[in-house]
């Protein structure tokens, strides 16, 4: 007889976990079914920033709403999820200091610790970056970074002391669908009978659709990152930065290292089951030179190691949070790079959306599929233009 389960989540990511955790608070046993092992995707290559600063005011409710759960992670996860907090600075272009000012004050309505600082300030609360190129930049004390594939363990730990299983190295083939309604999947272990299937298959999430007949606008974003070594006279950690000016985010990292990523040069559409273990040619001659430009003193630092991964991304670079195609069958995709930061809340609306109808905790709403197929892409209130170019 096939196993059955309340739920069957596809994909052991921070949102397969996060989903996982908050149905079994709701007295649900689901089921998540991972392919390869937890975090083996966007989630192990994740680079873990927690901050609240979107331009898209939905998002930033997420973040923050987010944000809580890993301040307090041991009193309401259990485990640990390696929040550190460093503080974080986003910086943007002369050209959009006005954005940043009107995106600043839509955080503090929303009661988000989020400061509007100068260069001077930047340079007080970062010795050694330099400031030239920007007029203001915004400031979240409490923000920093946590360790993705920690998070989702300890997720995945809570959600199994409370009924949830977990089966790695198992990937769903098909989803069987009867009347209109899911009725469960097919693994490359057995059939698993359930009346609830959630895509959370993060890059493979638009092959994942098409097991229901949905062409999902979700394609794969590549991204690498490098971690470099900083030369003893920058040791003490600096905040953690989104620098729109230069195209770059870079946090500390233990050890003494700084980790960078870059916003333009992320291709799209290649295979997300490409080489991870190495980045992409090019990347880290790029990296290097802009994180000198920003911090001069990182000239003396050393490479320390540089690889990449794969997200789902959206044409709005926005994610997918609904329901869709049979009955029963639920989208928690199309996460665009940014999605490790809001993966508590997206939990708690999902498993809402799943149990009550509608998500009560924070509107998700905007999220809809049917965005897409109206012409309705998400943009900022105040935009920056899109985060990957
Ligand atoms: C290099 C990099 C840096 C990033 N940095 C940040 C950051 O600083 N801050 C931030 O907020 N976000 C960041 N992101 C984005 C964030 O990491 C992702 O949005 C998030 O991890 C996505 O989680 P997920 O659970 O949706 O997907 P994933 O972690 O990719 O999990 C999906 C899982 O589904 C499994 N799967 C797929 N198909 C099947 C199947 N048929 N059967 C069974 N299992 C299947 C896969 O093996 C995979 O493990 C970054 C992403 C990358 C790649």
């Amino acid at each position: 007889m096939a196993e059955t389960a309340d739920a069957v989540i596809i994909g052991g990511g921070i949102h397969g976990a996060s989903l996982a955790f908050q149905l079994t608070r709701r007295g649900l046993t689901p089921v998540v079914v991972e392919r390869r092992a937890v975090a083996s995707g966007a989630t192990g290559r994740s680079s873990g920033l927690v901050r609240m600063h979107y331009d898209l005011e939905a998002e930033s409710r997420l973040a923050w709403e987010s944000f809580r759960w890993f301040r307090d992670w041991a009193e309401l996860v259990g485990g640990e999820c390696g929040f550190t907090r460093t503080g974080f600075l986003k910086i943007v272009g002369p050209a959009h200091t006005a954005r940043l000012r009107a995106n600043v004050a839509m955080h503090q309505r929303l009661g988000v610790p989020m400061l509007l600082v100068t260069p001077d300030d930047v340079r007080r609360l970062a010795p050694g970056f330099a400031t030239g190129d920007f007029e203001a930049a915004a400031y979240e004390p409490e923000s920093g970074y946590a360790d993705p594939p920690s998070a989702a363990g300890a997720l995945l730990q809570a959600a199994r002391e409370r009924g949830a299983r977990l089966l790695q190295d198992c990937r769903v083939t098909a989803v069987s669908v009867a009347g209109g309604r899911v009725t469960g999947v097919e693994t490359t272990r057995g059939a698993i009978a359930s009346p609830v299937v959630v895509n959370a298959a993060g890059a493979w999430a638009a092959e994942v659709g098409r097991m229901v007949g949905l062409d999902l606008p979700v394609t794969t974003w590549r991204h690498d990152t490098m971690f470099i070594r900083r030369p003893p006279a920058l040791r003490p950690p600096h905040p953690t930065v989104i620098d729109g000016a230069a195209a770059m985010y870079f946090r500390p990292e233990t050890g003494g290292l700084t980790l960078v990523g870059l916003e333009d040069g992320n291709p799209l559409g290649l295979s997300p089951d490409g080489d991870t273990d190495h980045a992409l040619p090019g990347f880290v001659e790029r990296a290097v030179g802009r994180i000198c430009r920003r911090i001069p003193g990182m000239e003396h630092g050393g490479l320390h190691s540089a690889h990449g991964g794969y997200d789902g991304i959206t044409p709005d670079q926005h994610p997918i949070l609904d329901r869709a195609g049979p009955d029963g069958f639920y989208l928690d995709c199309g996460f665009s790079g940014t999605g490790f930061k809001i993966a508590p809340a997206v939990g708690v609306c999902m498993a809402e959306l799943i149990l009550d109808g509608r998500a009560a905790t924070v509107d998700i709403s905007a999220f809809a599929l049917g965005r897409f197929a109206e012409g309705r892409l998400l943009a900022g209130e105040h935009p920056y233009g899109n985060l990957w170019r």
